[in-house]
């Protein structure tokens, strides 16, 4: 019969089964998603959670995961629930719990609904998993980030939102569909507040390493960067109910793999900036390098007279939804 402690002792020492816990807040279209990929590569065990009236949807999808294991070869284990006490021991958490813009809302009254979530969950983390690191993924993405930052009180290496990776890799799949090439050999930069005032810069856009202007001209590049701008409203007319959740959930991972297995990549990610590209006490998407402490560089590159204005006109339009945030914390409508 086979015995734990037997296998498990090597050279006469106990081995430590180290195993990542990874919490997915949300267990709707991009929590689930995220759920299964994270599952799919075997990597981390994962808790995922909803409000208490939807326990029973997280507990089943986790289920589904988790019986999908035999036939696809991991051994990932899956819990569902709502409780925040399920998130102990999470050392990497993503937030995807939110409320869609429903008919007659207003954009205010998403942000401080949302608000309300990163609050609660913002203090459940703190008091659950004080180590983890946060990745945010709830629209309107920067202001939430931010709302979550301040919630957790964490230090701006683990709070970080995911939207650069996801608005890069649409970009991505556009120029190789324009250019006949493999999405391989592409690269994207994509700067700036997740929204149509993103700012996507061709100059730092290659194919194998070619700048994209010696590639495609001013108008295919217009209508490339238009595109990709647009890329979450295309697929929301399309879908008609619900919003993108396969390349969100697909740009999780990366941010995810990067961090769980310390690679050290360089990619777009909205984090707060303390005087990096001329912008203080603000979450926007810059590039940074990820690996196992969070964010643990800000990558600053010279920008444009330019680019530096669309930067800043793209943290104009986040600077005022964290005035609509500030006016519904004084009013008491912000908080958990
Ligand atoms: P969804 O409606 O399918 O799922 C949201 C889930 O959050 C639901 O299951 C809901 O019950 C849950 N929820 C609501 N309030 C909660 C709370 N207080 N505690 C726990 N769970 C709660 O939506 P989705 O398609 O999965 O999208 C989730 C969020 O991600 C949305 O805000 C969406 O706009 C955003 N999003 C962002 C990006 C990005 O690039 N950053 C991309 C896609 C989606």
């Amino acid at each position: 019969m086979l015995c734990w402690p037997v296998i498990n002792r090597v050279g006469g020492a106990r081995r430590k089964r180290v195993r990542h816990k990874i919490g997915i807040v949300g267990a709707g279209n991009v929590g689930a998603s995220t759920a299964q990929r994270i599952a799919e590569r075997n990597y981390a065990d994962v808790v995922l959670l909803d409000i208490p009236e939807a326990e029973g949807v997280a507990r089943g999808k986790a289920l589904d995961i988790q019986e999908s294991g035999p036939v696809l070869g991991y051994d990932t284990q899956l819990e569902g629930g709502s409780s925040h006490a399920q998130l102990d021991g999470c050392d990497l958490i993503v937030v995807t719990a939110g409320m869609p813009r429903k008919p007659g809302m207003s954009r205010d009254d998403l942000v401080t609904t949302n608000q309300r979530v990163m609050n609660e969950w913002g203090a459940a983390i703190k008091e659950y998993a004080p180590e983890a690191i946060v990745i945010v993924v709830t629209n309107p993405l920067d202001a939430m980030a931010q709302a979550m930052f301040h919630a957790t009180g964490f230090p701006r290496r683990r709070v970080m939102g995911m939207a650069g990776v996801l608005d890069s890799a649409r970009m991505r799949s556009f120029i190789a569909a324009e250019l006949g090439v493999s999405v391989v050999d592409v690269s994207a930069f994509v700067l700036g507040g997740h929204g149509d005032t993103m700012v996507p810069l061709p100059r730092c856009s290659t194919v194998a390493g070619v700048p994209l202007p010696e590639l495609l001209d001013q108008d295919r590049i217009a209508r490339i960067v238009e595109r990709t701008a647009n890329g979450g409203a295309e697929i929301v007319n399309l879908l008609k109910t619900g919003s993108a959740y396969y390349a969100p959930s697909a740009s999780v991972l990366a941010m995810v793999e990067a961090m769980v297995l310390d690679q050290k990549r360089i990619l777009p990610c909205s984090v707060h900036l303390e005087g990096e590209y001329g912008h203080n006490g603000i979450f926007l998407g810059v590039p940074v390098r990820l690996g196992a402490q969070g964010v643990e560089e800000i990558v600053e590159i010279e920008l444009s007279s330019q680019e530096q204005e669309s930067l800043d006109r793209s943290a104009s339009a986040v600077e005022e939804l964290l005035e609509v945030m500030r006016r519904g914390q004084a009013a008491g409508s912000g908080a958990s």
